[in-house]
């Protein structure tokens, strides 16, 4: 989204071209790839919020910002958004503005709450749940509103709809997340002298004593090991399980030794809860309609995205379902028979043998549930080994488990390195050097 301003950041260093779309269609690149005279950039922002709604009911409306200035643009999208009856709109407009002028000690303190209980004490009723702030939550939390903080729901709503106009845009891909999230920053970065090795497991952080019994980091082992100054662990909390100390000197190992040293206490990874996303990638003979993206209400799939015609002419998409159960895909008639019911909401005509092929993808460990009083054990970048730091969405961004917050924790970490614990920034003749005060 729009409001994903680290995320921006990082891929405009990295030389990726954002296109604009003011309408919102997307012409994935293979679709028009003989014709297209430019290169098609590989995100596409959708200029104004303009999502297509379909209900299982039969029901549909769109959630479309309006012509006016940012906010009252939004206000009209709410008062548009008439799968709900009136009051339920005024309401979630009542909330909106109570959580835009909430105060910062407010906020803390609804860590404490699930946002189905915040939401109910706004007087949020049963369909304006299940309407709006469910799919909001799944989208932007993947996981049910009883399971997730008030605060954080309140952090992310206020991040997309009261941070500026351009926040609630909508960015789509028009290539594989590897492709425009990671190739063309591994690229930068090799320009710029960095060696990336990836498809390697880390096995252990390597330490050495120094005063006080306290540890320095002195590389990392893998299939081979790696002396390094700082070391940042980008890793999972579950992962970090994995990972052994070593010392150096006497090359012993503590099974699991990193988590100790990262976390407040040694367990507390566990309440890093998983939660799943199932893709599901659909080919079809038949066209559901070209939208970039369609919300599915009352249904077990929540949103279409259109992802262009394949070379064998089919239309592709891919459906989502966050905080999957699981037990989706379990019996593949019954799974065929739900898509097809499901997918018919977009395309009436669709039959059986209109679908040439069905690939679901289940992501296990997606995300981890941002689950009430979570952020007390959300990790800070420094740890009290010396030159060890940790990276990534479980980190205390602030965010909930999101591209935005791994991206923003790496800016933290990175700024924590250069500040270097354990280090001293020599201002020598030629360009600044970090140099290691540890003499490795
Ligand atoms: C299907 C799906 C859809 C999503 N959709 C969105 C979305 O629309 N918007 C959004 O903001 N977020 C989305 N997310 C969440 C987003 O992908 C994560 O929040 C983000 O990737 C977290 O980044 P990270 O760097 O913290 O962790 P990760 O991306 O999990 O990276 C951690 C890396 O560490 C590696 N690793 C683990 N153990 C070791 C080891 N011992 N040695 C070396 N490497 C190791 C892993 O292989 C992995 O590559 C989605 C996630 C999934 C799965």
């Amino acid at each position: 989204m729009g409001c994903y301003k680290a995320t921006l950041r990082y891929l405009t260093e990295a030389g990726v071209n954002i296109g604009e779309n003011d309408a919102p269609r997307l012409h994935p690149p293979h679709t028009h790839a003989h014709r297209a005279a430019a290169p098609v950039p590989l995100l596409q922002r959708m200029r104004g919020l303009a999502l297509p709604f379909r209900h299982a009911n039969g029901n549909s409306a769109w959630l479309r910002a309006g012509g006016g200035p940012h906010p009252l643009s939004l206000v009209q999208a709410f008062l548009r958004y008439d799968l709900l009856p009136l009051p339920a709109r005024l309401g979630i407009m009542r909330t909106a503005l109570r959580l835009r002028w909430l105060s910062h000690s407010a906020l803390q303190n609804l860590d404490a709450y699930s946002a189905e209980d915040w939401l109910r004490r706004c007087a949020q009723g049963k369909e304006a749940i299940a309407l709006f702030w469910r799919p909001v939550i799944l989208a932007t939390m993947n996981t049910e509103p009883a399971d997730a903080s008030a605060k954080l729901l309140i952090v992310v709503l206020r991040e997309i709809f009261f941070a500026g106009a351009e926040a609630a845009d909508i960015l789509l891909p028009t290539v594989g997340l590897s492709q425009l999230l990671i190739e063309p920053v591994r690229q930068t970065l090799e320009a710029r002298g960095a060696r990336i090795r990836t498809g390697v497991a880390a096995t252990a952080v390597e330490t050495y004593s120094i005063s006080d019994g306290r540890l320095a980091v002195a590389g990392v082992q893998a299939d081979e090991r790696y002396a390094a100054d700082s070391v940042v662990l980008a890793v999972a909390p579950w992962a970090c399980d994995k990972i052994a100390t070593v010392d150096r000197d006497s090359s012993v190992a503590v099974r699991g030794g990193i988590v100790q040293w990262i976390l407040p206490d040694s367990l507390s990874w566990r309440r890093f809860i998983p939660s799943e996303i199932l893709s599901i990638h659909v080919w079809t003979t038949r066209s559901l309609g070209e939208a970039p993206m369609t919300g599915l209400l009352g249904t077990t799939l929540q949103w279409v995205f259109y992802k262009g015609r394949s070379r064998d002419a089919s239309w592709h998409y891919s459906c989502t379902v966050s905080a999957a159960s699981g037990q989706e895909t379990t019996d593949p008639v019954v799974f065929r028979a739900l898509l097809l019911k499901e997918l018919r909401l977009l395309n009436p005509e669709l039959a059986v043998d209109d679908i040439l092929h069905i690939l679901p993808v289940r992501e296990k460990r997606a995300t981890f549930v941002p689950a009430p009083g979570m952020e007390q054990f959300r990790l800070l970048p420094q740890t009290s080994v010396q030159g060890l730091f940790v990276a990534g969405d479980a980190t205390a961004t602030g965010l909930p488990s999101t591209i935005e917050g791994a991206v923003r924790s790496g800016v933290v970490a990175a700024e924590a390195v250069l500040r270097g614990e354990g280090e001293v920034y020599v201002p020598t003749g030629g360009p600044s050097q970090v140099r290691n005060s540890s003499h490795h």
